[in-house]
């Protein structure tokens, strides 16, 4: 099921408002333009606080529509489906890695968390992705962005062809840079 990102909630309504118009790809089931909205999804933040990730739509199977009922999640550019920070959390922790700041504090930094233990993860997950950035990196003009700098930190040299992607994408991007790949790519950044 391919993914599908909005840049704002309005954008989003705009959308499933207009889904018997939409090009979307029929369903596995066959069924074609049968896509109705099933309304808001949340991502559950504490137990106060929950905000908008996105919408769902469904294959719709009443009111003599002959879907299978199967849904579809769209999401929010701003919202990372896997993990429970937002985009822009993430974008922290990469801009304070490009600047030199080093893992542990860029991690905290971004999340306000007292435990580190993602920021390797993320690392991780970030160079297993490079393969998916790498067709969006040579997509862009990288010639004429802004010369990269490179700084001798100890987390720029663990982990250098990623860093260089990413400041790649933040001279493109700037500070939206998570936001804007999942935007461009309709894919998930993590
Ligand atoms: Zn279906």
């Amino acid at each position: 099921m391919r993914l599908l990102f909005f840049e704002s909630i309005d954008s989003l309504n705009q959308f499933t408002r207009s889904l018997r118009a939409a090009t979307l790809p029929p369903c596995n089931c066959g069924a074609d333009n049968h896509w109705t909205s099933h309304g808001f999804t949340y991502k559950q933040l504490s137990a106060t606080h929950r905000c908008v990730v996105g919408k769902r739509i469904i294959c719709a199977n009443r009111c003599g529509r002959t879907g299978c009922g199967a849904t579809r999640q769209l999401y929010l550019s701003s919202t990372l489906p896997r993990i429970h920070y937002r985009a822009d959390v993430l974008t922290l922790f990469i801009v304070a890695l490009i600047n030199g700041t080093p893992i542990h504090s860029a991690y905290q930094q971004a999340t306000q968390a007292n435990s580190h233990r993602h920021a390797y993860r993320w690392l991780h997950q970030m160079k297993c992705r490079l393969v998916n950035y790498r067709p969006q990196l040579a997509s862009m003009n990288t010639a004429n962005s802004t010369r990269i700098t490179t700084r001798s930190t100890r987390s720029l040299l663990l982990t250098e062809p990623l860093m260089t992607t990413l400041q790649h994408f933040q001279s493109h991007w700037a500070n939206k840079l998570v936001q804007q790949y999942q935007l461009t790519t309709q894919a998930i950044f993590l």
